[in-house]
């Protein structure tokens, strides 16, 4: 396997919203995300084409624990207790046990939780690594702005598994936009990381909302740009409604589907409240009196290490 293999888990039977890669690492086979647990039948299906059982599993690399990359990391490893899970040091404790994840995850999603999302088991805290530098011979690097836990592995074949800090693009279409889901987008960071997904200079970037792309420049340049768009928008006071019809007059290249699976990917109204969060809370603290400095200082405290999940959104 030297192309990193996309698996497409057709959440809720739609394609090319949600996928996961298999790849061959230094111990065994391994995937980089692997879903929700709604998605696992599909995740065996896409296994069994590559003549594969998760029992062949052996390592599950998280790019960060928003439950469409890594909610059913905990049920797939009761099935299969030799499997290694690796992930950020920030993410580790709320894969060890996920009440607080899936409580506030229950509260943006309401009734359609277990509809989306299925159970969100806890994984061994013996099955949980630290991602640091390296992992079963991939090269890792932190990569905060869509979430702040977010990291990314680059393969010795020059894939870098991006998770969300490519941002979103539905392959086959070139359109590249930014998830800015709360509680911890930090736009600020995820230009720093642009920077060094750049630097790193990969041959392909593996994205799991969904394909694999060459076009490095170009992509990781149009993220840049849109992220600064869409934040500009929110900053000049855009209403939900606005922002959602600004965004959707700049997707007219995509066709039905492709936006279906982005809205499915990346709701508009989380990346809007995201933005808003962003742009009022820590950004422009106290500006308009919306939040006193007191209030920003407490906010920012709350936003250190691992609290900073509590208020979890998808994307
Ligand atoms: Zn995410």
């Amino acid at each position: 396997m030297s192309v990193p293999e996309l698996l497409d888990l057709r959440h809720l039977g739609l394609e090319r919203s949600i996928g996961c890669y298999l790849l061959e690492t230094a111990d065994g086979p391994a995937l980089q995300d692997c879903g929700p647990t709604t998605c696992v039948p599909e995740l065996k299906a896409g296994l069994a084409e590559h003549g594969l059982e998760l029992t062949d599993v052996r390592h599950l690399l998280l790019s960060h624990i928003h439950l469409d990359h890594a909610g059913a990391a905990g049920a797939i490893v009761r099935a299969h207790p030799r499997i290694q899970v690796h992930v950020s040091a920030i993410g580790a404790p709320h894969l060890v046990d996920p009440s607080r994840l899936e409580a506030s995850a229950r509260r943006l999603y309401g009734s359609a939780f277990d509809e989306l999302w299925g159970e969100l088991a806890p994984v061994p805290e013996e099955n949980v690594h630290i991602v640091e530098r390296e992992a079963v011979g991939l090269e890792c690097f932190p990569s905060p702005g869509h979430a702040s836990h977010h990291v990314c592995f680059v393969h010795e074949d020059g894939t870098l598994y991006a998770g969300d800090a490519a941002g979103v693009r539905i392959a086959p279409s070139r359109l590249v936009l930014p998830p800015t889901p709360p509680p911890d987008i930090d736009v600020a960071a995820w230009y720093a990381t642009i920077d060094e997904l750049e630097r790193r200079a990969p041959k392909r970037l593996a994205l799991v909302h969904f394909g694999v792309f060459d076009d490095i420049g170009r992509h990781l340049g149009e993220l840049r740009d849109r992220l600064g768009e869409w934040e500009q928008i929110v900053e000049d006071g855009a209403t939900q409604d606005e922002f959602v019809e600004r965004v959707h007059a700049g997707l007219g290249e995509l066709d039905d589907d492709d936006l279906e699976a982005v809205e499915r990917a990346m709701p508009m109204w989380q990346s809007y409240a995201g933005l808003k969060r962003w742009v009022e809370k820590v950004k422009n603290p106290g500006r308009d009196g919306a939040s006193s400095p007191e209030r920003a200082g407490r906010v920012r405290g709350k936003d250190a290490g691992s609290a900073r999940i509590r208020e979890y959104g998808r994307d």
